[in-house]
């Protein structure tokens, strides 16, 4: 039995408070050491470095890690889920030493395998430029595979766009070429077709409606020609009967996105590019007002004396740009859907426009029915009613669909500017350069995007004609 202490000794509880230590005054008071410790923020409540402009030399320095800093990560285990956290090894950098840091050298860096992005870097590429397209995802996994290919300036035609409309139709005037080219350069149809669009009414309002946008249609001297219901079912028998009135838009074409996105992939590739996929770029590097290349999420380093932001809907999300000269562009939702005819017999052959929904007909047998307008920020859930609506608006105009196989549907971001109109041409930044905010017409505008950019980037500036798309038009 152990010897019993003296009474001295032996624990007493404590009857008066421990004194609080008094803080060191030569210590700021975040510094401030409390019960012998230095006090840390748990490693989750630090907040991230904010990331600075790299002074002097590109690829920057990495700060070396600090030792004796032990940062946790959620692992999976031992049942306890992500809440369980492990130490790690504090002896393991976490950083790569500078020299360790890879860099890769373009001419020209492009942000955004989307088809502005690649018809940009294709052209540029056919100039003999060295160009790297870098694409977080796969090619076109933006708004471009979203889309149900309309080349339709007249359909769509707005009060008050006329420099957008001219845009439109000059885009579209080559795309005929286009369409050639890109086959010849990549080996991909991308399925031209030129019945034209057809602008169907259903109730006395949309009649209405429908005669003011014929009447600005021809006062623009586009083609637009008024039928009455049975002229409109007779060039479309499978129209409702209680179709009123339409517009045919003879000059009206459309393309498969998804063909056009492959073709310029290729065509890109095939003309000496160089596609990053999975390669997401995380900011802007530069130089004062200078910009030196691209720094990405992998933490290595792309030093291109040129970066062309094509990054749709995100584009102003790219950091290491100054507030006040970032693309202003905001992601507008689209839903749509995709249905499939398997009768010989196609439903329609002219895209249908109704109301509230459009039926786009494709050389597989397939129908692409949308879009819905959402302001939902980058919201990408399929709702029940944005869905249903389509449907309805198209049954209404077509009302074969409704035995029609449910293939597909999806939502995408469409890329929308101040002012509708996209923006092309350089930024304020020296080498930095914007093929953004195409909206609701970024694959109609696709041929006319590449031959722009890459004639403005070669000369060093935008020509005059395409000054109402600058991007420092807002000021
Ligand atoms: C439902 C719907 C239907 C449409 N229908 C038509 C139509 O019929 N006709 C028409 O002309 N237009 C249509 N549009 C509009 C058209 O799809 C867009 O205007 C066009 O696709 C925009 O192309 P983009 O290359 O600018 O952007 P996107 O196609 O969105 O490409 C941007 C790319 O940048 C990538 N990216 C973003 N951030 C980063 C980063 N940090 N690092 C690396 N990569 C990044 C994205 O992954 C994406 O692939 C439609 C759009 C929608 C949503």
């Amino acid at each position: 039995m152990p010897a019993r202490r003296p009474a001295s000794q032996r624990h007493r509880p404590r009857t008066r408070p421990r004194r609080p230590r008094r803080p060191r005054r030569d210590l700021p008071a975040g510094k401030q050491r409390r019960r012998g410790r230095l006090h840390r923020k748990p490693h989750h409540h630090r907040r991230a470095a904010p990331l600075r402009e790299p002074r002097g030399a590109f690829p920057p320095r990495i700060p070396r890690p600090t030792r004796g800093l032990a940062p946790t990560d959620g692992v999976l285990g031992h049942g306890r889920g992500l809440r369980s956290r492990r130490r790690r090894p504090t002896t393991r950098p976490r950083h790569k030493s500078r020299a360790e840091v890879a860099v890769l050298n373009h001419d020209i860096a492009i942000i955004g395998a989307g088809v502005a992005g690649l018809a940009t870097g294709w052209r540029l590429a056919q100039r003999g430029f060295d160009v790297g397209i870098f694409e977080r995802d796969e090619p076109g996994s933006g708004a471009s595979r979203a889309a149900a290919g309309m080349l339709a300036p007249t359909a769509e035609v707005k009060f008050g766009e006329g420099a957008l409309l001219r845009l439109q139709r000059d885009s579209l005037a080559r795309f005929g070429d286009f369409a050639d080219e890109l086959r010849e350069a990549s080996g991909v149809d991308i399925d031209y077709r030129t019945e034209g669009s057809l602008v169907v009414a259903l109730e006395p309002d949309d009649t209405e409606r429908l005669e003011r946008i014929w009447a600005y249609q021809r006062e623009l001297g586009l083609d637009a020609r008024r039928l009455s219901g049975p002229a409109a079912r007779d060039l479309e028998p499978r129209l409702a009967p209680s179709v009123h009135s339409a517009v045919l838009c003879p000059d009206d074409h459309q393309v498969d996105a998804w063909k056009l996105v492959d073709a310029l992939t290729e065509a890109f590739t095939r003309a000496g590019g160089t596609l990053h996929t999975h390669t997401s770029v995380d900011a802007i590097a530069r130089d004062h007002r200078r910009v030196r290349g691209l720094r990405l999420a992998d933490t290595r380093c792309v030093e291109a004396s040129t970066v062309v932001v094509a990054a749709g809907a995100w584009s102003g999300g790219i950091l290491g740009v100054p507030e006040l000269d970032k693309p202003t562009v905001r992601p507008v939702k689209g839903q749509a859907l995709c249905l499939v005819d398997n009768d010989d017999a196609p439903l329609c052959r002219h895209v249908i426009r109704a109301p509230d929904a459009y039926l786009v007909p494709k050389n597989d047998g397939s129908i692409v029915v949308g879009a819905t307008m959402e302001e939902r920020g980058f919201d990408a859930r399929l709702t029940a009613g944005g869905i249903f609506e389509l449907l309805r608006g198209a049954w209404r105009a077509m009302p074969g669909i409704y035995d029609l196989e449910l293939r597909d549907t999806w939502a995408g971001f469409r890329p929308i500017s101040l002012d509708d109109a996209p923006l092309l041409g350089p930024s304020k930044i020296d080498g930095l350069w914007i093929a953004s905010g195409h909206g609701r017409h970024g694959i109609l505008l696709s041929a006319i995007t590449g031959d722009v950019m890459s004639e403005a980037i070669a000369a060093g500036e935008l020509p005059a004609r395409y000054a109402a798309f600058a991007p420092t038009r807002f000021g």
